[in-house]
């Protein structure tokens, strides 16, 4: 009898099953249908000896101490901090835009206060900032958002960034400095040897038993279990009741080129032209030395693996059918990107599945 069928062993499933092993002495069964633990996060040897994240690039990034200091217990770092240029009329300026990027866009020679001056004249009065196109041109007007985000916006989801939540464009900062870091976060770092590794690390206990290419569905009946937690998505547990959700996919093309180095930077976004939206080049992002090296080219796609939930008004309406289902159906927590439907990064699915935890504690001290 296991006290937990844990299903999904991505960040969330993960660390749940660390925690209930380690800290209440429980036996869990950590379940996938991958052929691999690490979720999303997952990274390998490709078969030229380069380190890649199977799943597009991965850059730890928190304000968080106290995650922080929880991950540090299964990795070391490297300290890296994410530099992005975006492909724009012909030339390769830095995203988020700050001071170099308009200047060298627009061959001016402002300063940042010229800058904020000249943002200012050309933003657009926005009465109430709702959708992913209002938070740009509120702030940058409408020609800098047509060239940085809009087309990347539609490109990666379908959709008109009028049509998404503002919080999916707003992720990404708009900068009168010359600060050309894509994260502001206090902690930005890669685990030093893969994420990998630190998941070997996180469920290396004897109460976790591993199954990988194994579905919830296949096992549910058979496998004695107290409890379940169930991160993927919440829609598919319900067998679609109220519809399906929309999740947005990716196909990933990896390859590897026989030179030491494509180029000047780990990400480099196409907002204007290509079917891919970004290309990562892993090396910047792992300091692995090698005479060639890998590359991913992502193309988003309807079909495929849900990877993004897509963020608007309609959408959360669907998913707030599903999570009152979820809150009635006792002994089972819905946990992680796909089952709370939330645009999170890694950070924040560690921090839910801690508090997750700590509520767990709570709820299953009163009830035997
Ligand atoms: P997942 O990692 O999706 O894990 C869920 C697991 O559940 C999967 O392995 C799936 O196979 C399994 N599963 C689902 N249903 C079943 C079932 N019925 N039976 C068995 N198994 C099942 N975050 C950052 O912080 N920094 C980044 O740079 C970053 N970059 C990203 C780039 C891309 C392209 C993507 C897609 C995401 C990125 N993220 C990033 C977000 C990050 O991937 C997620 O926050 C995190 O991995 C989510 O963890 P999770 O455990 O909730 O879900
Ligand atoms: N975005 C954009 N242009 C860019 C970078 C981002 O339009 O050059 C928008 C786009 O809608 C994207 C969102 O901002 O989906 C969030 O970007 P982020 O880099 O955080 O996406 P992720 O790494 O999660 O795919």
């Amino acid at each position: 009898m296991y006290d937990w069928l844990i299903v999904g062993a991505g960040f969330a499933g993960s660390v749940l099953a660390e925690r209930f092993a380690s800290v209440r002495n429980e036996r869990v069964l950590l379940i996938d249908r991958r052929s691999h633990v690490g979720g999303n996060a997952y990274d390998r040897y490709n078969d030229d000896g380069i380190i890649v994240h199977q799943y597009g690039p991965h850059i730890f990034h928190t304000n968080s101490k106290q995650i922080f200091d929880y991950l540090s217990l299964f990795t070391e770092w490297r300290p890296y901090a994410h530099k992005v240029l975006a492909e724009v009329d012909g030339m390769l300026v830095p995203i988020p835009i700050n001071l170099d990027t308009v200047n060298k866009l627009y061959g001016l020679n402002l300063n940042s206060e010229q800058l904020a001056e000249w943002f200012k004249a050309r933003a657009e009065k926005v009465d109430s900032l709702r959708t992913s196109e209002d938070v740009v041109v509120s702030v940058v007007g409408r020609e800098l958002y047509e060239k940085f985000f809009q087309g990347y916006t539609r490109k990666q989801w379908g959709l008109d960034p009028s049509e998404l939540d503002k919080s999916v464009t707003a992720r990404v900062p708009i900068r009168t400095n010359r600060d050309d870091l894509y994260f502001g976060d206090e902690y930005q770092c890669m685990p030093l040897y893969g994420y990998n590794r630190l998941f070997e690390n996180m469920l290396r206990s004897n109460n976790i038993h591993i199954m990988t290419k194994t579905d919830y569905r296949d096992v549910k009946d058979y496998v004695p279990h107290r409890r379940v937690i169930y991160t993927g998505p919440i829609d598919e547990y319900f067998d679609f009741r109220f519809g399906r959700l929309p999740y947005r996919s990716l196909r990933f093309e990896h390859v590897t080129r026989d030179q030491p180095w494509h180029q000047p930077v780990a990400v480099v976004n196409y907002p204007q032209t290509n079917d891919y939206t970004r290309i990562t080049e892993y090396k910047h992002l792992t300091g692995q030395q090698h005479p060639k090296t890998t590359l991913t080219y992502e193309y988003p796609s309807s079909a495929g693996d849900p990877y993004y939930p897509v963020p608007n008004a309609a959408n959360q309406e669907q998913f707030k059918k599903y999570e009152r289902l979820a809150l009635a159906t006792p002994g089972v927590w819905f946990v992680g990107r796909l089952a709370t439907y939330k645009y999170y990064n890694m950070d924040q699915v560690v921090g839910q599945a801690l508090s997750t935890f700590r509520r767990i504690c709570a709820a299953v001290m009163t009830v035997p």
